[in-house]
């Protein structure tokens, strides 16, 4: 346990057996206080899942250094950063969607770019599929038929992806989200996501690209329509459908 979460902990202990305190924060906040503390106690801090698959399992498409620092860094740092920072704005309890859910606009920039880091890239990794075959990789079942009914052709959607994607303004995510029961492609800045409260589409992710510069510059440099036309052939349609129909 890292000494903030400790820190916190002993604090909310220390409040919840005096009533002095109660009175000067209001007993209100101090109850939180205190639950957040039993839920810290009782929870495990949050986890780096584990990678289903070897660094190099993406490759030519996106390569071994990349996923390395990728993950073993940036997403880790994500993890490191959430656990020094316990929040009473966060039910630990919940699931990751709903954790996104209950952050609102005045949530600390900490906490809104660290869980959404966390968030979106523990989707990022299973929507990528290793050991890329020669075929071309294509959806198939209900997302492909619920593709093919939103957005008139796979090839009219994979172009409007593209094109979205492409054309995100510094760094950010683009996604493909079921909105009522449709399909919708949409874009997030920085590591927002379309389950929190202030994101323009809101939804539930079924398709997740990360386009900050980390994810693909030391292969591809400023060539980000290269990296994004690649990511097609690795693109776990299977995670896809299962993320579709469970949702
Ligand atoms: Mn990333």
């Amino acid at each position: 346990m890292s000494d903030n979460r400790r820190d916190f902990l002993k604090k909310g202990t220390l409040l919840g057996l005096s009533g002095l305190a109660s009175a000067l924060i209001g007993k209100d906040k101090m109850d939180k206080l205190e639950e957040v503390s039993n839920q810290l106690e009782n929870t495990p801090a949050f986890k780096l899942p584990k990678l289903p698959y070897a660094y190099d399992a993406l490759e030519p498409f996106i390569d071994k250094q990349t996923m390395e620092i990728h993950y073993t860094k940036h997403h880790a740092a994500y993890v490191n950063k959430l656990n020094e920072t316990p929040s009473t704005n966060i039910d630990y309890m919940s699931d990751d969607a709903t954790k996104c859910k209950q952050l609102d606009k005045l949530a600390s920039p900490v906490i809104r770019n660290n869980l959404g880091g966390h968030v979106n890239h523990s989707l990022f990794w299973i929507l990528l599929k290793p050991n890329p075959q020669s075929a071309v990789n294509l959806p198939s079942g209900k997302i492909a038929e619920a593709i093919t009914k939103d957005f008139k052709s796979f090839e009219e959607f994979k172009k409007e992806f593209t094109e979205k994607a492409t054309k995100i303004f510094g760094s950010g995510w683009c996604w493909l989200i079921v909105q009522n029961g449709k399909l919708k492609i949409t874009t997030t800045p920085n590591q927002d996501n379309p389950y929190m409260q202030f994101a323009t589409d809101r939804g539930t992710p079924v398709l997740a690209l990360d386009i900050w510069e980390h994810a693909y510059y030391l292969k591809y440099q400023n060539k980000r329509a290269d990296y994004i036309n690649n990511w097609w052939n690795i693109v776990n349609w299977e995670t896809a459908e299962k993320l579709f129909t469970t949702k």
